[in-house]
């Protein structure tokens, strides 16, 4: 069936499960919990989730982990399900749930009881942790263990009634105070919290804890291998011992692989809403954002996110990754697809004093050097045109190569001018610069020899628009902003946004799309605001700059 050689060991295991017969579908999910955006790392899990169902006919289940709710919320519930459509994926059927299972996991819970397996324990939080014992000592058996199972079923019952106080009882696992694993030293599988649910409202005063539910809701769902980040390998052996205590219909199995870590970026849900929190940052959709909508109104195509997570491959190790390797995918991707524009970031008036005052040509420029299929574009010239103010000196030596008095350059796509005077405010500050053309440059060196050294970008004052155009550099100074005892707040890099009014662009982009991005020569990759870009009011976002910092050598 599956004849492509393996990229890692995952698509390994699942070749061979499909070949030996020990499972006939793959079937996978993809479970977050619905406390925040979803953010880079959760676009590694989706694109190998999702991608191994494909690769191999299978399925994949989009399932949100709800088990938590006073840190959920239907928001998130939302922006998760259009954060994976847009990466590319649908998930099989509708989206599911742990809280619709909520009744069968207490059915469980007393089937556990039942057999002498689970018991109502009232340590409080601080006696449970002393009798936890350490990494290195046993625990203690807590002196509720040996309840009967009478009075554990009551108990439970009435916590469930919501008899009891928030932290006054759990319900454990009965498996062994003294193992080297920590996850089995008798773990918590239910506990009591009087929230209303976002799906469930009032309906529940007891809920499942992670270990309790996740086993439970693969083996519900019919996953055949349950794909989980490094830091549950050590839960794998509680994940096993609920499966085989408890009547489940399906009997998964869990495998682990290296969470995604990106230098300059945290990914931790919890952090990046802090920064939502605290005003840091515009939203969870703040370009600045590894989220996936953030990155999104970014002008990151899905298709790059889905390239990148193919370049950093998937292995049993965690590693920190180059967040410019993510910058090479995005960059890779509009090089080859963006349209071609001019910008002008720093505006410079330019008066060609030869050209006639009411004259305007219609020039036209291919929107890509190398895709014809991509067309052409209107360029109006005028008398009247700006260019970066960077693009000018009154003197310069050889290396600037770009427009100088008494000296040539060429206006990308039009004419070569050369520069003759400027003007200054009273500051000393050029104001304009006075220049006129060289007859027939189109296309065409001056014919008496005098070429000019540069090429630079121009938007014409009749029919060119004037754009916001945001800047922005990576959100953290450190390339390591939660590592150790660093607090990431105090690390985020004050210049990550810099607004620009006042930008003048080409006539046509004004006209774009929401959420098309262009190449704006010479300066970088930009795409028009998914939200607020208006063809009356043009906002363009910067994605990315022209060079490439990753090293691939
Ligand atoms: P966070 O630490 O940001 O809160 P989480 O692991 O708690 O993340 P979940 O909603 O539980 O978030 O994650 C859903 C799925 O995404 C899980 O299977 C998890 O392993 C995976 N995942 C989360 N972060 C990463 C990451 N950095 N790299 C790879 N996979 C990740
Ligand atoms: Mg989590």
């Amino acid at each position: 069936m599956e004849s492509k050689p393996a990229n890692n060991f995952l698509q390994q295991i699942v070749a061979e499960d499909l070949e030996s017969g020990r499972v006939s579908k793959l079937i996978t999910r993809f479970p977050p919990e619905p406390n925040g955006y979803l953010h880079v790392g959760h676009a590694k899990s989706i694109c190998l989730n999702f991608g191994l169902a494909q690769r191999f006919g299978g399925e994949c289940n989009l399932r949100f982990d709800d088990t938590n709710p006073e840190k959920e919320s239907p928001e998130y519930v939302a922006s998760i399900q259009e954060d994976v459509r847009w990466l590319g994926y649908e998930w099989a059927g509708e989206v599911r749930y742990a809280s619709s299972y909520f009744q069968q996991f207490y059915d469980w819970a007393v089937h556990l009881v039942e057999q002498g397996d689970a018991y109502v324990c009232d340590l409080n939080a601080e006696q449970a942790r002393e009798y936890r014992g350490t990494l290195t000592e046993p625990g203690k058996n807590s002196p509720f263990r040996e309840r009967s199972v009478e009075e554990n079923l009551d108990l439970l019952g009435r916590m469930k009634a919501g008899e009891f106080d928030e932290g006054s009882r759990v319900l454990r696992a009965k498996i062994d105070m003294a193992s080297p694993n920590m996850n089995l030293r008798d773990p918590i599988l239910y506990r009591i919290r009087k929230v209303e649910h976002h799906q469930t409202g009032n309906d529940w005063c007891i809920y499942p804890t992670y270990d309790f539910a996740h086993g439970q809701e693969d083996a519900i769902e019919g996953v055949t291998h349950s794909i989980c980040t490094l830091e549950f390998e050590d839960h794998r052996p509680l994940y096993d011992w609920l499966l085989e205590h408890l009547p489940v219909p399906h009997r998964p199995r869990q495998y682990e692989f290296g969470r995604l870590n990106l230098n300059y970026t945290v990914t931790s849900k919890r952090k990046l809403k802090q920064l939502v929190d605290d005003g840091v940052v515009s939203g969870w959709d703040d370009p600045r954002m590894p989220t996936v909508s953030g990155m999104r109104r970014r002008g990151f195509t899905p298709a790059s996110i889905r390239r990148f997570c193919e370049m950093i491959g998937v292995t049993r190790s965690d590693g920190v990754v180059d967040v410019a390797m993510l910058e090479h995918a995005i960059r890779d991707d509009l090089n080859e697809n963006a349209p071609r524009a001019m910008c002008v970031l720093r505006p410079l008036k330019v008066v060609l004093t030869d050209y006639p005052e009411d004259q305007v040509e219609q020039l036209t420029a291919a929107c890509h050097p190398s895709r014809e299929d991509l067309g052409e574009r209107q360029l109006p010239f005028s008398r009247e045109l700006y260019i970066d103010a960077e693009d000018f000196r009154e003197e310069a030596n050889k290396k600037f190569k770009r427009l100088v008095l008494g000296k040539r350059v060429r206006l990308r796509n039009a004419y070569v001018i050369e520069a003759d005077s400027v003007v200054k405010d009273e500051a000393g500050n050029i104001v304009e610069v006075h220049a006129h053309t060289i007859p027939n440059t189109i296309g065409n060196d001056p014919e008496d020899g005098v070429k000019p050294k540069g090429v630079i970008q121009w938007v014409s004052a009749a029919g060119g628009r004037q754009a916001t155009v945001r800047l922005y550099d990576r959100l953290f100074t450190d390339a390591a902003p939660d590592k150790g005892d660093k607090d990431f707040m105090t690390l985020v890099n004050p210049e990550s946004l810099t607004v620009v009014e006042g930008a003048w662009i080409e006539p046509g982009l004004a006209a774009a799309e929401p959420e098309q991005g262009f190449q704006f020569e010479r300066e970088g990759y930009f795409v028009a605001d998914r939200f607020e870009h208006t063809e009356a009011a043009p906002v363009f976002n910067m994605t990315i700059g022209l060079r490439d910092t990753w090293n691939n050598g």
